[in-house]
């Protein structure tokens, strides 16, 4: 025996934590944030409300009213809206992913991705003891139908997690191959989970398709496109037996009471948002166009981000010029599938021009 620390779970010991390094530079575009704040509306309405809270009193255990709000917020504009019981709320999407795969996966069951994606898909379910089977995407980063349904048929697994637009390869699937993985996900009795946390920022969404009589679930989250990812707030959107599946293994009151306001006042500025997503999706060709110009090769994105390649210099090394030049993007170069490539995430149109001169007298 050495000292009296207690061993890791064994297959903890096994796994790589999740990293995402900051550095204190002036031009941070590593982590798909926003750029801008929410507008003052939001603070003001938010300080004001915390007087109303009964702060000896646990919250709302079902966050009702904020499920009733996300409910309305992400139904408008869809055939058949949503309710307030479709909705499920967690600490930001990487809890919502959590509880699902408490709920669905766990020891015996798999779960299958299709790399490169989001990490936390694979490392979330493991720690929540799924084992984790991974597809390849086509040599373009969308999916291949012939793959997923290779890799469904033989794994059968529990859930399937599809990234919406994928992160951090930017582009979005069509609603044909999303009904497609639908199909074959319902064929071996599973769980289809389809992360839209760049969801506005693309023409289609997966909400049309959800049913009751269908194993679709659709995660998104306000720490994007609605800028507040302080708040630690994500929402999954699924058939009315999600509340009722999941209520087994969150905790209890795991919403705390600022949270289910903060969140509901953030909800009144979708007109906002809306402007922030135009105004990113602007300067996002603005900076496509001017990679078009340089030595690198880059990916079409329906999202806040794009990803990169230089065509003469090591991923790693670029990464390391920007840094030197006070900007810090996310370095992929070592991730499998994503050699070399490096994930730029649309500033405000000062970061961005810091970006490109950053990038060009880098490639000189
Ligand atoms: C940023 C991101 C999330 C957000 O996670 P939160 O916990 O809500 O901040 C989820 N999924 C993907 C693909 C992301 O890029």
């Amino acid at each position: 025996m050495s000292g009296s620390r207690p061993p890791l779970r064994d297959d903890l010991a096994l796994m790589d934590g999740y990293h995402s390094p900051q550095l204190d530079v002036p031009v941070r575009l590593n982590t798909n944030e926003a750029p801008e704040p929410p507008p003052d509306g939001f603070t003001e309405a938010l300080a004001a409300a915390l007087e109303g809270i009964a702060w000896n009193r646990y919250p709302d255990r079902s966050a009702s009213a904020l499920r009733a709000a996300i409910a309305a917020a992400e139904g408008e504009g869809l055939p058949v809206g949503i309710d307030a019981d479709q909705v499920v709320v967690a600490n930001g999407s990487n809890e919502v992913l959590q509880t699902l795969c408490l709920t669905y996966g766990g020891p015996g069951r798999t779960a299958v991705t299709f790399e490169p994606t989001y990490a936390l898909h694979s490392h979330i379910a493991r720690i929540a003891g799924t084992r984790v089977h991974s597809g390849a995407r086509a040599e373009d980063f969308t999916l291949d139908l012939g793959e997923v349904e290779r890799v469904l048929m033989s794994q059968r697994p529990a859930i399937t997690f599809v990234c919406s637009p994928n992160n951090p390869t930017g582009g979005a699937e069509s609603p044909e191959t999303i009904r497609a993985v639908l199909a074959m996900v319902e064929e071996v009795g599973g769980l289809l989970v389809v992360d839209e946390a760049y969801g506005q920022f693309s023409a289609h969404s997966a909400l049309e398709l959800l049913d009751d009589d269908r194993p679709l679930v659709v995660t998104r989250t306000f720490s994007k496109t609605w800028s507040a990812a302080a708040l630690r707030l994500g929402h999954a959107i699924g058939p009315r037996w999600l509340g009722e599946d999941t209520s087994g293994v969150l905790l209890p009151y795991h919403l705390d009471a600022v949270k289910q306001v903060a969140g509901r006042i953030a909800l009144r500025f979708a007109a906002e948002m809306r402007e922030r997503v135009a105004h990113l999706t602007e300067e996002r060709g603005r900076v496509a166009t001017a990679l078009e110009g340089l030595e690198v090769d880059s990916w079409p994105s329906e999202a806040n981000y794009i990803l990169f390649r230089p065509r003469a210099v090591e991923g790693a090394e670029l990464w390391q010029r920007l840094v030197d030049r006070g900007v810090l993007v996310r370095n992929c170069a070592s991730w499998p599938g994503l050699e070399g490539c490096l994930r730029v995430t649309i500033g405000n149109p000062g970061e961005n021009t810091a970006f490109l001169g950053a990038l060009a007298a880098s490639l000189a």
